[in-house]
C-alpha cells in the first residue's frame, strides 16, 4: 500500500497565530455567518469573503463604472474596479507589516466600493435624489443590499453570506458616526487600514489621471505641497525625465510617502497596544492613523483637485448629462414597471417600486445605462411607454 509522504497542512489558524500581531482580527474569532456553513477545509472564513466577492457579479461590473473620469475620456484612467485593486494592494501592503489579518483586509477592500452605481458619485447624488421620499441612496449602504439579497450564487442563502466582521466593516462606512454610537467601539483595525488605504490611492490616482487628462499640469499641482514635495525629491533623484515618466514617479513617490508616513506613525501608536486583543483595542483610543503634517498636506491636495479637477467644465457637463439621464430613466422604469427584468418587478413587490427600480439602476454598468437610455428613453416612442 503507498504511503502518503505529503507534509501536513499548515491551517489558516497555525498560518495566523505565527503571523499576526495581537490586536488583529483573527479568523477563528469571527462571529460567523447568517446562514451557518461547514467550515471550509483550507480556507478561512475571510479568504472565503474575498473569494465570494471577486466572483460575484457586481464585482465584475466595476470595470464598467467610472471612478472619476468616463470611458469616452481615454483608456488611461482608473475605473472603479482598478481603483478597487489599487486600494486592495495598498491596504495589504499596510495590513502585512502592522501583522493585521491580510484576508480581512482584502475581502474589505475588494468590497468597499461594490454598491457604486453607475457615474460615480453623480450617479450616486441622482438616485438619492430620485428616492430621496423612500429613504434615499447611499453606495455604501447598496453594498450591503448587494452583498445580502440581490446576488444570487449559492443554492443554500441568498446574497453572499459573508461574514459579520465584513458586512460590519461596510456598515461602518456607511454611516461611520452611527455606528461608533451604536456599540461605542471603533472599528476593526483592519478596517481602518482599508479606510486609509482608499484615501492615499484616491489622492495620488486622481493627481495621475487629471495630469494625464490635462486637466490640470504637474506645476499647478506642485503648489500643493504633498505633490512639490515629491517632484523635488523625483527631480533630486532623476534631473532629465521625459514629462510621462516624471508624473508616473512622482505618483510612485505620492503612494510610498504616504504610506511610509501611515506606517512609522501608525506603528508607533500600536506600539503601546502589546499584548491587547482586536475586541480590546476597538475599545481603546488608539487608531490607524498618518501624521497631522500628512493629514495636512493631503487636505490641501484634496481641495485643489475639488477644485479644479472634479469640478472641471467637461467633468460637470460629464456630470449633469449622467445624472439627467440616470433621472429620466428612473421616471421611465416607475412609469413602465413591465419594462424591468422580471426578478426586480418581483423585488418590487417586497420593497416597493421606486426602491426596486433604484436597485436596477445601481446595479447598471455607464455603458449599459447609457444603452437603456437611447432604447427607453431616446428611441421609444412616448405612446409606447404608456401601454
Ligand atoms: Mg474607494
Amino acid at each position: 500500500m503507498p504511503v502518503d509522504a505529503s507534509p501536513p497542512l499548515t491551517t489558516y489558524a497555525q498560518r495566523e497565530a505565527a503571523l499576526l500581531a495581537s490586536y488583529a482580527m483573527p479568523s477563528t474569532a469571527s462571529r460567523g455567518r447568517k446562514y451557518p456553513e461547514p467550515e471550509h477545509p483550507y480556507r478561512g472564513p475571510f479568504q472565503r469573503d474575498r473569494d465570494r466577492i471577486l466572483h460575484c457579479s457586481a464585482f465584475r461590473r466595476l470595470s464598467g463604472k467610472m471612478q472619476v473620469f468616463t470611458g469616452d475620456m481615454g483608456d488611461y484612467h482608473r475605473t472603479r474596479l482598478t481603483h478597487t485593486h489599487e486600494v486592495a494592494s495598498i491596504a495589504r501592503t499596510i495590513g502585512r507589516v502592522l501583522k493585521l489579518n491580510e484576508d480581512l483586509i482584502e475581502a474589505l477592500a475588494l468590497f468597499h466600493d461594490i454598491g457604486h452605481p453607475p457615474f460615480g458619485h453623480a450617479g450616486e447624488d441622482a438616485l438619492d435624489e430620485c428616492l430621496h421620499a423612500h429613504g434615499g441612496f447611499s453606495h455604501n449602504r447598496f453594498a450591503l443590499t448587494l452583498a445580502e439579497e440581490l446576488e444570487s450564487r449559492y443554492p443554500a442563502f441568498p446574497g453572499l453570506n459573508l461574514t459579520l466582521e465584513v458586512l460590519e466593516g461596510q456598515a461602518t462606512r456607511a454611516d461611520k458616526d452611527a455606528a461608533y454610537a451604536a456599540c461605542g467601539e471603533a472599528p476593526l483595525l483592519e478596517v481602518q487600514v482599508v479606510e486609509t488605504a482608499d484615501s492615499v490611492t484616491y489622492d495620488a490616482h486622481d493627481t495621475d489621471d487629471a495630469v494625464k487628462l490635462a486637466l490640470v499640469s504637474l506645476d499647478e499641482l506642485a503648489r500643493c505641497t504633498l505633490v512639490g514635495e515629491a517632484l523635488t525629491h523625483v527631480r533630486r533623484q532623476y534631473a532629465d525625465l521625459r514629462d510621462d515618466l516624471l508624473r508616473k514617479a512622482v505618483v510612485h513617490q505620492l503612494i510610498d510617502r504616504q504610506v511610509s508616513d501611515v506606517l512609522h506613525t501608525s506603528a508607533a501608536i500600536l506600539a503601546e497596544a502589546h499584548g491587547m486583543t482586536a475586541q480590546e483595542i476597538r475599545r481603546s483610543p488608539l487608531r490607524i492613523a498618518a501624521s497631522r503634517e500628512l493629514c495636512d498636506q493631503k487636505k490641501e491636495l484634496e481641495n485643489f483637485l475639488h477644485e479644479r479637477v472634479y469640478r472641471h467644465p467637461r467633468l460637470i457637463a460629464v456630470r449633469r448629462q449622467a445624472q439627467d439621464r440616470l433621472k429620466q430613466l428612473f421616471a421611465c422604469y416607475c412609469e413602465n414597471p413591465d419594462l424591468l427584468p422580471a426578478h426586480f418587478q418581483d423585488r418590487a413587490r417586497q420593497v416597493g417600486l421606486p426602491r426596486a427600480v433604484g436597485d436596477y439602476l445601481a446595479g447598471m454598468t455607464d455603458r449599459f445605462c447609457e444603452r437603456q437610455y437611447r432604447v427607453l428613453v431616446e428611441q421609444r416612442p412616448a405612446a409606447s411607454l404608456e401601454m
